[in-house]
């Protein structure tokens, strides 16, 4: 069991992690590869205090170095779910279940809409979830809709499991199998009756037993119901606590501006509260700064 579970590996998560750990608490960040992280995406970023002129993945490669080096530990996937439960949470990420003492939501933006039929599909035919639900699917056709940087891994497992996977994003990724189809369409649907039958990609349908929908990212209002909104994002207090006790939020899922700075300050409150919030703290270590 952890102290802390951080949701989230861009900068305000780990600004939290960091900040937990030089007050000696145990922490696990959850998040999925470093190229799922947006701002890696950025070219230069020119309003960090200090460090401009750096590459978005010269500054989380930074950033995940230093939380690294004060012991935050890593675990590479996406958050399926979390939820409370005599006085600890639970995160399920695939097939694993995570345990902490508090939560720090630190999930970015969530993009994009969801596809019509999602929400009604869900369990019924939709999953988020290769490594939990493939098993069910085994010798049926399957649709991946690949969005996150560990997607083409997913549907490359699904078809090692014995499923017909058809791929769908808007490129064909390398790392996929070349025995697996591809379709590259943009205009998704999920249609069915009792359950979900088919995808209609581009208009055209694609039948399947079952649509995998591989985001980096989920709204956290879908990670754990309960949750309070503002608008679009997470409803905050000035101590980055959420609605729900030992839950705290951080950076863009609290709300604009969508900045790296807004965002690491973010998480260096919510990380102090959520240490506050486990009660006195344990003796320093002596290499911790
Ligand atoms: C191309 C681009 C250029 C930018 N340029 C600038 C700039 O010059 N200056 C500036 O200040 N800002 C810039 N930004 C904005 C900046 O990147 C964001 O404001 C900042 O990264 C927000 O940090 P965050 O930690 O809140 O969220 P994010 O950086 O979005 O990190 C959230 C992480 O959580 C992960 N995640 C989400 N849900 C889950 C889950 N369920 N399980 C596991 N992991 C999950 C996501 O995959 C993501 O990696 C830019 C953004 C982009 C996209």
């Amino acid at each position: 069991m952890y102290d802390i579970i951080v949701i989230g590996g861009g900068p305000a998560g780990l600004s939290a992690a960091v900040q937990a750990r030089s007050r000696n608490r145990s922490v696990l960040i959850i998040s999925g590869q470093e190229r799922d992280v947006p701002l890696s995406q950025a070219g230069r970023v020119n309003n960090y205090l200090g460090m401009p002129g750096l590459s978005g993945r010269e500054l989380i490669a930074r950033f995940s170095t230093h939380a690294a080096q004060l012991g935050a530990e890593r675990m590479e996937g996406r958050a399926l779910s979390a939820m409370a439960t005599s006085g600890r949470f639970l995160v399920a990420v695939g097939s694993e279940v995570a345990e902490g003492r508090a939560l720090i939501l630190a999930t970015g933006v969530a993009h994009g809409p969801k596809y019509p039929g999602e929400s009604e599909f869900l369990g019924r035919g939709v999953s988020y979830c290769a490594t939990c639900d493939g098993m069910l699917y085994r010798g049926k056709p399957v649709v991946v809709v690949g969005a996150s940087a560990q997607a083409p891994e997913e549907a490359n497992f699904l078809q090692e499991l014995g499923c017909q996977v058809t791929y769908v994003s808007r490129t064909r990724p390398e790392a996929l199998q070349p025995s697996i189809d591809f379709v590259s369409a943009v205009r998704l649907e999920i249609v069915g009756d009792q359950q979900a039958a088919a995808l209609r990609a581009d208009g055209r349908e694609i039948p399947c037993a079952c649509v995998f929908l591989l985001r980096p990212s989920m709204a956290p209002a879908d990670l754990m119901p309960g949750l309070a909104l503002s608008g679009p994002y997470l409803q905050v207090d000035r101590d980055m606590a959420t609605n729900l006790p030992g839950v705290f939020a951080a950076g863009d899922c609290t709300g604009l501006p969508l900045q790296i700075s807004k965002a690491v300050g973010e998480g260096l409150i919510a990380g102090h509260r959520a240490c506050d919030y486990l009660g006195n703290p344990p003796p320093p270590a002596s290499n911790i700064c």
